[in-house]
C-alpha cells in the first residue's frame, strides 16, 4: 500500500492533469471510504468476538486480515486528510453496521455453526458493498484498495464456506446473487496484492 501511495504522490504534479483529476476525492468517495472503514471494522470486531468464543482457526486468521483491510482504508483517509474516528471494539458510528454487530453477537454465541454462517454473511455483504462503491468511483487509488479488499473477501468467503460444507451444512448467499456466489465458490483461492 505504501508503494501505491508513493506512486500517487510522485505522479501528482501539475503537468499530469489526467492523474490529478482521477485522484480528486469527491464527497461520495470520502463517504465510501468512511463507510468501508467501519464495515472492515465490523468484520474485525465480529471475528474477534467469535474467536474468543470458539476454537475455529478461520476467526483468528481472518481477523488479522481485516485489521490489514482497515489499515489500507485508513491510510487513504490519512493521505487525503479526511478526519475519521475508529470507535472501541463493538461500537459503530453507522447504525446499520451497529445493528449487524449486535445481531451477530446474539446469534454467534449459540453454536459454532451459527458463528461460521456469520463469517460467510459478513464476506458476502462486504463483497457486494465494495462492488457498489467500486462502480461509483473513478479514483484509481480507491479502486486499487477496494479491489484488493474484495479479493481478500472472496478468499475469506471461500474459507468460511469450505468449513461450513465440510461440516455437512450449506451457506445460502444473502447479498450476492446465486450466480455471483457460485462463480466465487467454484474458483480457486486468489493471490491478492
Ligand atoms: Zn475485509
Ligand atoms: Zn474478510
Amino acid at each position: 500500500m505504501s508503494f501505491t501511495l508513493l506512486n500517487a504522490c510522485s505522479d501528482d504534479n501539475e503537468e499530469d492533469n489526467n492523474d490529478t483529476i482521477s485522484q480528486t476525492l469527491t464527497e461520495a468517495d470520502k463517504n465510501a471510504l468512511l463507510f468501508m472503514l467501519e464495515e472492515e471494522k465490523l468484520a474485525r470486531d465480529t471475528y474477534q468476538y467469535l474467536d474468543d468464543l470458539w476454537a475455529i482457526n478461520q476467526f483468528s486468521n481472518i481477523k488479522l486480515s481485516e485489521q490489514t483491510h482497515m489499515n489500507l482504508v485508513s491510510n487513504l483517509l490519512d493521505y487525503y486528510n479526511v478526519e475519521y474516528n475508529i470507535l472501541p471494539v463493538g461500537e459503530f458510528v453507522n447504525q446499520e453496521l451497529q445493528n449487524f454487530y449486535n445481531q451477530f453477537v446474539i446469534d454467534g454465541q449459540v453454536n459454532q455453526s451459527n458463528a461460521l454462517q456469520i463469517g460467510a454473511t459478513i464476506e458476502d455483504l462486504d463483497i457486494v458493498d465494495l462492488e457498489s462503491n467500486l462502480n461509483a468511483t473513478t479514483n484509481t487509488s480507491i479502486i486499487e484498495v477496494f479491489e484488493n479488499l474484495q479479493c481478500g473477501s472472496r478468499n475469506h468467503l471461500r474459507s468460511f464456506v469450505s468449513v461450513i460444507e465440510n461440516s455437512g451444512e450449506t451457506y445460502t448467499p444473502q447479498f450476492l446473487t446465486q450466480q455471483e456466489y457460485n462463480l466465487i465458490i467454484n474458483s480457486n483461492h486468489e493471490q491478492c496484492n
